[in-house]
């Protein structure tokens, strides 16, 4: 059926309202719908279209002479057409009624846009006799729609995937949001918690902190970091709360294990303190013992290497060879307790001389040292070179002693036959220098670098070369007094590296 010419319709209108003369009232209506936002079609009660409004056409894009009957089904989108043909026929049978729908309709342009359409029935209104469309296009409305829908489904997913519990708050404490993780944790459904308020749910006194903490972030509008224990699950929580305009964003995780680590971490640090203080009294009693005992001793021993010297003067023409020799190897037997009792006098010294703190001018310290030992390098032929000694603020004697024990090794246990090369040098390190003293002596086989700083430990017969083994010991235990460190590198049959670190005071 061809479109009715729009001169052929009428408008009816109420006089008293617009006091004007009836043909000027139907022409003003005429044009007001004409022009009108919103395009009215109007259907026959075989849904043909038999009248269209300017803006029907503005809307759509379609000008009457464009649309051919038999096309129309093909302006709307197929995924809505069996739909709406359900929807058109149901109205047609029911005189009077009004329904509104959305679908999608094709543009001249060719895209589709979205309409919003109320349908009419008036087909028993003798005066309109016809179904009435009003539509409009709701194109960018739908289209915001999904792109916010696409972003909350976006957010949702993200929500959802993440490994921490989220949940919304709206001002009124109602739960808006309420991700999987959440319901993991809190043992609660969505669907039970959802338009809930929050503290029907979890009451005040399970969670108080978590109920001072959120009131707080609402009423400072700043983000809260807390944690909470949640007696009911046995559970500790890390909370972040976040307040907007439309109430609070809550992250939390689980962080028992975290916490019981903690304790635990803390018990045993507790235990830790309490041996390492055990130990030091321990230590401290011991070192007192030492001192005592290695004091009192060397009184008894002097008189037994005393009487035992008288004994040989006095008694020589009446010992016999083998007689002197017992007498020999008692004399020796007590000098070499005596230099055990003085080294461990000298060890359970360290630490209680109050030295001052003073300039140390490492390369006149060297040299002192160097003197020291003059006679012996000069048997040996050994050669001592120094490298870059600094000045530092440090305890001189300890220092002193530390270097001298280990150019003493250095000389006493060169390779046989073999000139000793010492090397000294130092590098700066944050906390003050550390030291290198280095010879290319009979070395040192791994498994011994812990071993040789315990005191009486030797890796030699005391015939093949003497000592008492206390050396290493006492400088451990002087360097580690400093505040410092001392290790050991070093090759079987090429040389021996003595690392040491001191703090200068003055950094
Ligand atoms: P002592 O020299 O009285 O034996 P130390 O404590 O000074 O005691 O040394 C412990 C052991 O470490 C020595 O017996 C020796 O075997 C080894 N040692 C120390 N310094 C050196 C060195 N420079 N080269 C090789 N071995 C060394």
């Amino acid at each position: 059926m061809p479109f009715k010419e729009k001169s052929e319709c009428s408008f009816t209108t109420c006089e008293s309202i617009f006091p004007f003369g009836k043909k000027d009232n139907i022409l003003r209506f005429a044009k007001i719908i004409e022009n009108s936002f919103e395009g009215i079609t109007l259907l026959n009660k075989d849904l043909q279209i038999i009248y269209r409004t300017n803006s029907a056409e503005r809307i759509s894009g379609w000008a009457d002479s464009d649309l051919l009957l038999h096309e129309i089904d093909r302006l709307i989108h197929p995924s809505d057409r069996s739909w709406l043909v359900i929807f058109l026929a149901e109205l047609r049978n029911t005189p009077g009624q009004s329904k509104i729908c959305c679908f999608r309709l094709k543009h001249k342009n060719g895209n589709f846009i979205w309409v919003e359409c109320v349908f009419t029935n008036s087909l028993n209104e003798p005066e309109i006799a016809a179904i009435v469309c009003n539509f409009r296009d709701i194109t960018a409305r739908k289209n915001a729609e999904s792109a916010s829908a696409l972003a909350l489904q976006d957010r949702n997913m993200i929500l959802e995937s993440i490994d921490d519990a989220f949940f919304i708050l709206d001002t009124s404490w109602q739960v808006k949001y309420w991700n999987k993780t959440a319901e993991k944790l809190l043992g609660t459904p969505r669907n039970a918690i959802l338009n809930q308020n929050f503290w029907d749910v979890f009451s005040s006194d399970l969670l108080p902190k978590s109920h001072f903490w959120y009131h707080e972030a609402f009423k400072s509008n700043q983000a809260v970091k807390f944690e909470e224990y949640y007696s009911a699950f046995e559970k500790w929580f890390d909370i972040n709360a976040y307040p907007s305009e439309g109430g609070l964003s809550v992250l939390f995780k689980d962080i028992t294990e975290r916490k019981i680590f903690d304790a635990k971490l803390n018990d045993l640090n507790e235990n830790l303190n309490e041996r390492a203080k055990e130990l030091a009294l321990a230590n401290a009693e011991l070192e007192q013992f030492a001192y005592v005992a290695s004091h009192d001793l060397q009184e008894p021993l002097r008189m037994v290497t005393s009487f035992l010297c008288q004994l040989e003067k006095k008694y020589a023409d009446r010992i016999d060879q083998k007689g002197k020799q017992y007498i020999y190897f008692a004399v020796d037997g007590a000098r070499r307790m005596r230099q055990i009792i003085l080294n461990l006098l000298e060890f359970s010294r360290v630490g209680r001389t109050e030295d001052n703190l003073e300039e140390v001018d490492m390369k006149k310290l060297v040299n002192e040292i160097r003197l020291l030992f003059h006679r012996q390098m000069k048997e040996l032929k050994a050669v001592v070179t120094v490298a870059d000694m600094p000045t530092i603020v440090s305890y001189k004697t300890p220092v002193r002693q530390v270097i001298q024990n280990l150019v003493s090794n250095c000389l006493k246990y060169h390779s046989p036959g073999i000139a000793p090369r010492i090397k000294i040098k130092s590098t700066t390190i944050s906390a003050g220098y550390r030291f290198a003293i280095s010879d290319n002596g009979i070395g040192i086989e791994p498994e011994n670098f812990e071993k040789i700083f315990s005191i009486f430990q030797r890796l030699h017969q005391f015939d093949e070369l003497p000592g008492t083994g206390m050396g290493l010991a006492i400088t451990k235990k002087i360097v580690e007094n400093l505040g410092g460190k001392i290790w050991v590198e070093s090759k079987v049959g090429k040389g021996t590296t003595f690392y040491f670190t001191v703090i200068n005071h003055n950094k």
